[in-house]
């Protein structure tokens, strides 16, 4: 039987994570999402890990469940996004629909897309890295859906790093964009 987790569980919860370690995984996944010259995916990781229970209260043990990482582009597919990715296959492994003993740790505040699927989802808490001025839905946008499934975020887990890896992604297209337009041009 699965309950949604209480604040006290998931304090004890966060006490024996190790965000940075979580957050330094889903960032390598974040690199390979645009690693090919073929694709150019914009780099963002996700990690779901799963809280291990007995008799609803947290053991103190945690094991990797799934992983995705934004393939909107290689797939052509809108809803690629990593957060969905990794939750489709955390989903998949479990068996069910609420991901209720589940954290999601991705590279980038998530889009109002994937805070739809978190909520759908149930997953508790949220960890993510740097802010997303444009897409973000958890602290950038005020829209956040309204619902009963209250989820806790923490943010700023290691954010520079993720802010570097999209700075360098953008300040890359721009330049390779710039040197198409100009073979384009004939110059
Ligand atoms: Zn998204």
């Amino acid at each position: 039987m699965t309950h949604q987790l209480s604040p006290k569980f998931l304090r004890s919860a966060n006490l024996n994570l190790n965000h940075e370690v979580w957050m330094s995984f889903a960032l390598s996944l974040a690199k390979g999402a645009s690693s090919s010259k073929l694709v150019t995916d914009v780099p963002i990781g996700a990690v779901i890990i799963y809280l291990h229970t007995s008799e609803d209260r947290y053991t103190g043990r945690s094991s990797l469940l799934a992983t995705g990482s934004n393939q909107k582009e290689l797939l052509q597919k809108p809803t690629a996004h990593a957060e969905i990715i990794a939750i489709e296959r955390a989903s998949a492994i479990l068996g069910s629909w609420r991901l209720s003993h589940c954290v999601l740790y991705t590279s980038i505040e998530p889009c109002l897309m994937c805070v739809g699927a978190i909520i759908q989802s149930r997953i508790p808490l949220v960890v993510y890295g740097a802010q997303n001025k444009k897409f973000g839905a958890l602290g950038s946008l005020n829209n956040t859906p309204k619902s009963n499934h209250k989820f806790t975020y923490i943010q700023g887990v290691k954010e520079q790093e993720s802010q570097e890896l999209m700075q360098n992604f953008f300040a890359t297209k721009k330049s390779l964009n710039a040197k198409d337009n100009q073979e384009y041009q004939g110059k």
